[in-house]
């Protein structure tokens, strides 16, 4: 086996994003207590204040953030490569690498823990969609509008390779290298095969494959995040880490057709792929 990065994808973002909701949405933020502010971009407090005592109307997810939604405008949390989020009672102390909690009107507390400090918590206003983080994005995997017509007239000039094409996040974002390895094994796609060289029926499986591998993952509570706070799902990521079909297992056989796995790197990633099931 391959290692499996704990970077937070897609899916324990919405996993995370789910496990917050009940216990954010239509209570206030008290105040917010910052103790580290050297994360990527340092935070600002003066702006996130404006979330203090304005009600939370929803958290959303956009791409890997999460939106956390007031009347007064939106604060953004990206989870980075090692970031994770919690609930807790508001008198449990913080451990270390605990940057940030959120005071809320229940007298709990959403706690950021984040080793690494990649990740980040900014102010996006009240049209978050315009923010520079991610106004660029492409369409979301899991929405209607996602669909194998969308990934062939987008493809029609991309000479590319189909991988690198797929986890473009101006393309479709959340697509990360185990869901872009997984969905490509499931479709039957050549990893190397060029974007521009695919027809429209296989962009419709293809299209098709990652919405049920991330939608899969996330009923699972997420592949990759090992210390998630969220451990409800816990048993269920190690059953999903033995489910993938060609991540993480070169040089094992093809479930499906008995093929040794091959890993190659493209683009700078691994890449696992069938030779003999992938065209
Ligand atoms: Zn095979």
């Amino acid at each position: 086996m391959g290692t499996i990065t704990n970077m937070p994808e897609l899916p324990e973002v919405e996993v995370t994003r789910r496990a917050l909701a009940p216990h954010i949405e239509g209570n206030s933020v008290e105040k917010l207590d910052i103790r580290e502010t050297r994360l990527r971009w340092p935070i600002k407090i003066g702006l996130l204040r404006r979330i203090e005592h304005k009600t939370v109307t929803s958290i959303t997810r956009r791409g890997k953030y999460i939106l956390i939604n007031t009347s007064s405008g939106t604060a953004m949390i990206h989870l980075g490569m090692s970031g994770s989020m919690g609930i807790f009672d508001q008198f449990v102390p913080p451990k270390k690498h605990d940057h940030f909690d959120i005071h809320l009107s229940n007298k709990k507390i959403i706690r950021f823990n984040d080793p690494r400090r990649f990740g980040c918590f900014v102010w996006a206003g009240k049209q978050p969609e315009k923010h520079k983080l991610i106004c660029h994005l492409g369409l979301e995997p899991l929405e209607k509008d996602f669909r194998g017509e969308y990934l062939y007239q987008l493809s029609k000039h991309r000479k590319t390779n189909i991988k690198a094409f797929i986890m473009n996040a101006r393309v479709v974002v959340g697509v990360g290298n185990i869901y872009a390895n997984e969905a490509l094994f499931l479709s039957g796609i050549h990893p190397k095969r060029r974007a521009n060289n695919i027809g429209q029926k296989r962009y419709q499986n293809l299209a098709h494959c990652i919405k049920s591998i991330l939608t899969k993952s996330i009923e699972m509570g997420g592949t990759t995040l090992r210390n998630f706070s969220f451990t409800y799902g816990k048993e269920k990521i190690g059953y999903f880490k033995q489910s993938l079909f060609v991540y993480g297992r070169d040089g094992e056989e093809c479930g499906s057709c008995g093929t040794v796995i091959r890993r190659i790197v493209l683009s700078g990633r691994g890449t696992f792929y069938c030779r003999k099931c992938q065209q």
